[in-house]
């Protein structure tokens, strides 16, 4: 929404952004965001839209304004359209830029800030993370790891195996640093769970 804000407002003013880095503290809680202003408008796609989230199958997808009146959810056919929730609109684009922060973690490095530890978390843990998730393949937003284990009926898998499990379906996937016990995925959440149910086969 912020980010959205900012997209929003440049554009009115003839400029685009990009967010150089993105991170949320739950303390508070607070949303930072580093953004760079370009000149000029934004060609290709936009990263203006919506997020819709169906209760019914627990998939989230990503939507422009020219599709607003499209929207549904592979499982509509079965349920009842109330079950899809639209949000926005918001920035739907990348919420970090690579470079960008494997620069900063670099210099981290470089200056002995890298193991300086917050809220549990060392700093280069946390960019680390951070880079996972500016892969450009990730859709926004993340899945809860319990949302995965109640639909697919099993306790939840342990993180770290989910992760290199739907890697290893060629899926892109990594910890989110906005939530503990969450992934960021673009593994249907279909295929989602039965990867958590194979994981719990195997143990
Ligand atoms: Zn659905």
């Amino acid at each position: 929404m912020l980010i959205g804000g900012a997209a929003r407002e440049a554009a009115i003013l003839g400029f685009h952004i990009t967010p150089l880095f993105s991170y949320y503290a739950y303390h508070g809680p607070i949303f930072r965001v580093m953004v760079q202003l370009h000149n000029g408008k934004q060609d290709g796609i936009s990263n203006y839209g919506f997020i819709c989230h169906c209760k019914s199958c627990g998939q989230s997808r990503t939507f422009g304004f020219d599709e607003l009146g499209q929207i549904t959810c592979g499982c509509a056919d079965k349920i009842d359209p109330d079950s899809i929730t639209v949000v926005g609109p918001l920035w739907t684009g990348p919420l970090h830029d690579t470079t960008f922060l494997t620069e900063m973690l670099s210099l981290a490095t470089e200056w002995g800030w890298a193991n300086t530890i917050e809220n549990g978390v060392s700093l280069e843990k946390l960019l680390d993370t951070m880079i996972e998730e500016s892969d450009s393949r990730l859709p926004p937003g993340y899945i809860r790891l319990d949302e995965i284990a109640s639909r697919a009926k099993v306790n939840s898998p342990p993180l770290g195996t989910l992760i290199n499990s739907l890697r290893k379906e060629g899926y892109a996937a990594c910890r989110s640093h906005i939530g503990a016990n969450a992934i960021k995925t673009n593994c249907p959440i279909e295929c989602c769970l039965d990867v958590a149910q194979e994981i719990r086969n195997l143990r």
